[in-house]
């Protein structure tokens, strides 16, 4: 199938695997950091964290300042007033005891004798504001007093000793005395006595009935103040509220939808805020200016402009959608240019851009209202076409794009004449889903490939045409073994420690008188399925022993065949005589022929498959297990197989050298064998790298191109003639499995045969 057409930038729009599909969303490992980190630090302290966070704010920051701000104010004014109050209390007092003071002091100058004395102490201490009232001489004796046990009385004879004190004290005109009592206030005043000589008055002011209305006052005037502290605070946080908070508020508010939603500013256009908000509106855009551009990128073909193989499934995903509601027709058109990479090869690869975007060109020029052309690959592109009456329509829009291509242009001082091919599927006809259409088409493509150039086919086409393939090949099959069209081919395997030929596997071909050169894919399954298989098998049996006979009687050195045998042989109950009596007939010791199964063909009748393969192997011959690792891989089964070797399949090789994880699975599967003490062999070995790998893993075997294509018998003769004791002819080969490596190792890229 000449068809894989590729262009350097081949594989260029190949979906890129997004994070999620290699990890865990971000959303879901961020919560996981948080939730670790709160479990660090416990309940409490998470606890503590959110509170910090939600304090954060700006209005609980304020709130709290404000409140801060209120309490001191309110403090401040009961201070003010507490202080205002003591003052005002001590003055009136002094006012009145300094007048008091004045008055008793001249009424006691103008007495006459000690019982004008007790009169005007009488007289005095009978208003409520005075407690008590005593005159001493200078002897300290009591002249008179408002208590009358006390006149005539020494001072030092008082029953209270807190008052003996007082009295006892050198008077200081005036001055209060210290006194704890806050009811009431004592005061001394030196008098001249009738006598002449010095003497002490002491009074005491009753000041709580004073008191009273000053308190009164004082109260009134701490309830003014600190209502307006607290009017004062609440003003100004709505104030703040107001001009700052809520602006502020708004713009986290903006940032945080990133810019989802215009920003109106509660101002003029020049406010603070406003000018944060331009500033930030101005990133937003450009980040989400530089994210649809690689959106844009992501879903668009650099060369062509057009929209790339995502771009049309998403689209074809849509259209089929809108044509499930309203019952239209879609075509899915996959065009292919011709012979491509002649053009690249000969003219360069500028000439084959500028081939690719003159076919852009045309199909979009060709493109109506609704329908959508995109490149899906490195020389194929995409059309889909709406709103068409039904399959005629489309193939008639495709011939036309075909045409369209075909027509004769030049580039620089070449006349070039591009032809295409089209493959066509039809929805609802084909296929309902996108996978599904543009594997379809695909297929068509594939089919129309083989006709030749400006082919177009029709998925159903294809289909009919695929039957009848199908027909002819049971036809012919029929005939090829009469006729002795089949040939085996032979490919060898390298022991990879020695650089040995360890055998050779047998690949059978047909030579078909028109086909050519027919491939094992294309007739074996139809072999199978018309029961025509087992005739097949016991050909390359008998072809693959007789062969190896006549090479070890030429004196070549001695190796194992392994034979292909499908699910219908091991079902067969004549598998293991068969084999015998070939070995027999050809006198091949049995160590030299191996029967390669793949794994599925084993796990279907795993109890019948065991006896056979029990028997094949009590006959001495080797069983190898194929294409492993695709099927169901079970290395349990393999300890009840009775297998002598593992063939890991081409497709985990391929990919071995890839670094993140293309290793893990060929290892698994050697370490696992070895374990079983089975031979583990590497399928489709295509360069040095790989054999590299595969050696250092412990790998025993290998195959594939970089150690020798499958060869004609002839060929492979030669192959084993040039082999110095059995080892790979190759000088390079030899050098890449020698035991000990030698770097740097010479990389070969070419085929051994
Ligand atoms: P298989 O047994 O896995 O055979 C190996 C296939 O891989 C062969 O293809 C071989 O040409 C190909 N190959 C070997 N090395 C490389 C490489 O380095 N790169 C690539 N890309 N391919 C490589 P072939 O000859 O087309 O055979 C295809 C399949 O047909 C075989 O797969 C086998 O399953 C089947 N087959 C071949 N001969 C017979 C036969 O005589 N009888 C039966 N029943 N089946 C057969
Ligand atoms: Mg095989
Ligand atoms: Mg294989």
């Amino acid at each position: 199938m000449e068809r894989a057409v590729t262009h350097r930038d081949a594989g260029r729009d190949r979906d890129v695997a997004s994070p999620e599909d290699v990890g865990l969303p971000s959303d879901f490992r961020a919560w996981r950091a948080e939730s670790a980190d709160m479990f660090a630090r416990g309940w409490f302290g998470a606890y503590m964290a959110q509170v910090s966070s939600t304090f954060l704010a700006i209005r609980f920051k304020v709130f709290a300042l404000m409140t801060v701000v209120g309490t001191t104010l309110v403090l401040m004014s009961g201070f003010f007033v507490f202080h205002l109050y003591s003052a005002q209390v001590e003055s009136l007092i002094r006012a009145r005891a300094i007048g008091l003071g004045e008055v008793l002091g001249n009424s006691v100058k103008r007495a006459r004798g000690p019982a004008d004395l007790q009169f005007i102490v009488d007289a005095i201490s009978n208003t409520p504001r005075i407690g008590l009232v005593t005159i001493i001489d200078a002897d300290n004796n009591v002249v008179a007093s408002s208590q009358s046990a006390w006149r005539g009385v020494p001072v030092a004879a008082l029953p209270d000793q807190a008052l003996r004190d007082e009295f006892m004290r050198k008077p200081e005109s005036g001055k209060r005395l210290d006194r704890a009592d806050t009811d009431a206030a004592d005061f001394m005043v030196l008098v001249t006595l009738p006598t002449g000589d010095v003497g002490k008055l002491f009074f005491r002011l009753n000041v709580s009935a004073a008191m009273t209305g000053l308190q009164q006052t004082a109260w009134s005037i701490l309830v003014w103040l600190a209502a307006s502290a607290v009017v004062a605070v609440l003003m100004l946080s709505l104030l703040i509220q107001r001009v700052l908070i809520a602006p502020i508020e708004t713009l986290r508010a903006y940032a945080e939808r990133r810019g989802a939603a215009k920003f109106v500013p509660s101002r003029g256009p020049r406010d603070e805020i406003a000018i944060v908000a331009a500033a930030l509106t101005e990133a937003f855009e450009a980040t989400s200016e530089n994210e649809t551009r690689l959106a844009d990128l992501a879903r668009t073909d650099s060369l062509t402009g057009l929209g790339n193989r995502s771009h049309f499934k998403s689209r074809l995903a849509h259209v089929l959608g809108q044509a499930e509601v309203d019952g239209g027709t879609v075509g899915v058109v996959i065009l292919n240019l011709d012979k491509f990479k002649d053009i690249n090869d000969t003219l360069g690869h500028d000439s084959g851009d500028v081939i690719l975007q003159r076919t852009a060109e045309i199909l979009k020029n060709c493109q109506r209202k609704g329908d959508a052309v995109a490149r899906l690959g490195a020389d194929e592109f995409g059309v889909i076409l709406t709103g068409i009456a039904g399959p005629e329509e489309a193939v008639e829009y495709a011939n036309r794009f075909i045409r369209a291509v075909g027509v004769p242009f030049r580039i620089g001082a070449h006349e070039l004449h591009q032809t295409a091919c089209v493959g066509l599927t039809i929805y609802p006809q084909d296929g309902r889903d996108p996978d599904v259409l543009m594997k379809n088409a695909d297929l068509a493509l594939s089919r129309a490939k083989l006709e030749g150039a400006s082919a177009c086919i029709l998925y159903r086409h294809e289909l009919h045409l695929r039957a009848m393939e199908r027909n002819s090949i049971e036809r012919d099959l029929r005939v090829a073994l009469a006729q002795k069209q089949f040939v085996l081919f032979y490919q060898p395997k390298v022991d990879i420690r020695t650089g040995r030929i360890s055998g050779a596997e047998a690949l059978i071909r047909w030579q078909h008188p028109e086909r050519g050169l027919v491939a094992p894919d294309l007739f074996i399954p139809v072999a199978e399925r018309c029961g025509f298989i087992a005739e097949v098998t016991k050909w390359v049996l008998d072809e693959a022993c007789r062969q190896n006979r006549a090479w070890q009687d030429a004196g070549l050195p001695k190796v194992g065949v392994a034979v292909n045998v499908s699910a219908v042989d091991l079902r067969r109950p004549d598998l293991t005589d068969i084999v015998a009596n070939t070995l027999v007939r050809h006198a091949i010791s049995p160590q030299y022929l191996e029967l390669e199964v793949t794994e599925s063909m084993v796990m279907r009748d795993v109890d019948v498959v065991i006896g056979t393969l029990r028997r094949l192997r009590s006959l001495g011959v080797g069983i190898g297990i194929d294409d492993f690792g695709t099927g169901y891989s079970s290395l349990a089964y393999l300890k009840r197989f009775p297998v002598k070797r593992l063939k890991i399949d081409r497709s985990f090789v391929r990919d071995i050298a890839d670094l993140r994880d293309g290793k893990v699975i060929p290892k698994v599967i050697i370490d696992l064998a070895h374990s079983l003490s089975v031979n583990v062999l590497a399928e489709g070995v295509e360069d040095a790298a790989q054999l590299e790998i595969l050696r250092n893993l412990g790998c025993d075997e290998a195959q594939g191109y970089f150690l020798g294509r499958p060869m004609p018998a002839a060929e492979f003769e030669l192959f084993l003639r040039h082999a110095p004791n059995g080892l790979h002819p190759d000088a390079a080969i030899r050098e890449a499995t020698a035991v000990v490596p030698s770097t740097p190792r010479a990389l070969r890229g070419g085929s051994a045969a």
